[in-house]
């Protein structure tokens, strides 16, 4: 059995710990990034029942004395910047994911820097000391182990998932911990009187099949099961997906302006799909006959690649614009799809972070379970940071000093 040389290492509350870490004024306290939609919730407002995607007026409700603070797009992607470049200095082989986590291959490293548990050790000082951010790390045998492990460990955690004890640490969670099990699939397996992982991984082949088909059986099997042979792997990020139209010269009417940008986004969303890919950004560029520009741009509350959302976003950005299209002689649109991360790492994230409708009640019992793993088989299974930096000496940073 390979060794558990897999790290995936995910910022706590990325956005809020960005404005925790930048105005002393936040910390410790509820805060809230975003003011229509939460796009991130400081822990102390997670507690409370805050959650990403959530409306802001009804996280005002739960928690009125909650610090609202708008985005600083800018600021974040400059954190990841420098989070980043530890990731590159701390194992050869990184796979971005998003602007908030990634993958890292650390195997074969022991002579340089330490067993992967103790390169992860230092991975999380690192990032607080350097970066200001607290991250957690998962440690296994395979990235959706390791995904799992580093989400239950936060916040500011580390957790270690042993070969050999992986059965022990993934059975007893929900089917929802498996990526690509939503609500309908959770629904059926429901029905057959499956609920944990573990009743997936004892179930027969033949009678999940036969509720969720061949692929998806085999799919949660292996996972079940502890098998996922995607390596960590390095890949060609492309920053953008875009596309743009030139218009004849005239003016033009609104329908005519709509028309075109539902295709351009057709078209971006099938290329988005196509390279497995979701978005974050969307964006709009307008030129005029006259040359001048203009460009607006949405971030979302979450990555999505679906056409309808996309759409969405558009068309609210093409509103925003109405005067200038109406004053100037529009010559060319142009929509484009930026932010972007892995689709199926989105998919498998969701049981763990919320979900895009709002219902955060998944996660919360994903939670719950993963505390029930911890109480019952704590130190033997899941080994806290607390225990590994004891065992080989190294410091623990606390959060925010
Ligand atoms: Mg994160």
């Amino acid at each position: 059995m390979s060794a558990a040389s897999i790290l995936h290492a995910d910022l706590d509350a990325f956005y809020a710990s960005v404005e925790q870490r930048d105005d002393p004024a936040l910390r410790g306290r509820p805060v809230i990034v975003g003011t229509g939609v939460v796009l991130a919730a400081s822990y102390e407002a997670k507690a409370l029942g805050i959650y990403t995607t959530m409306n802001g007026r009804d996280a005002l409700r739960i928690c009125p004395e909650a610090a609202v603070v708008a985005p600083r797009m800018e600021a974040y992607s400059k954190a990841s910047k420098a989070v980043y470049e530890i990731f590159h200095d701390t194992a050869p082989v990184v796979e971005g994911i998003s602007i908030d986590e990634a993958f890292l291959e650390v195997g074969g490293m022991e002579h340089i820097s330490g067993t992967p548990p103790q390169i992860a050790a230092t991975l999380r000082e690192r990032v607080l000391a350097e970066a200001g951010l607290p991250i957690s790390v998962g440690v296994a045998r395979t990235k959706f182990l390791a995904k799992v492990a580093s989400g239950a460990s936060k916040p500011d955690g580390l957790l270690v998932v042993e070969p050999g004890r992986e059965s022990e640490f993934l059975h007893p969670l929900p089917i929802q911990a498996l990526w690509g099990v939503g609500k309908v699939t959770t629904g059926k397996l429901n029905d057959m009187g499956i609920r944990t992982v573990g009743d997936v991984a004892r179930s027969s082949r033949v009678r999940l099949a036969a509720a969720i088909g061949e692929s998806s059986a085999d799919h949660l099997l292996d996972l079940a099961s502890g098998r996922d042979p995607r390596p960590v792997s390095p890949r060609e990020r492309r920053k953008s997906i875009g596309a743009q139209s030139a218009f004849p010269r005239g003016s033009r009417s609104e329908s005519e302006v709509d028309s075109l940008a539902a295709a351009l986004v057709d078209r971006t969303a099938r290329r988005l799909r196509e390279a497995g890919r979701a978005c974050r950004t969307v964006s709009i560029s307008l030129r005029f006959g006259d040359f001048s520009r203009a460009s607006r741009a949405h971030t979302l509350p979450f990555p999505t690649d679906q056409t309808e959302t996309i759409l969405a976003a558009v068309r609210e950005l093409f509103d925003a614009s109405r005067e200038e299209i109406e004053e100037k002689d529009l010559s060319l649109i142009g929509v484009s799809l930026g932010n972007l991360e892995q689709a199926d790492t989105v998919q498998m994230e969701l049981p763990l972070a919320g979900k895009p409708d709002g219902s955060g009640r998944e996660s919360a019992a994903l939670d719950q379970a993963v505390d029930d793993v911890r109480s019952r088989f704590g130190e033997g299974v899941i080994k806290r940071a607390s225990m590994i930096d004891a065992d080989q000496g190294v410091p623990v940073p606390t959060l925010e000093d």
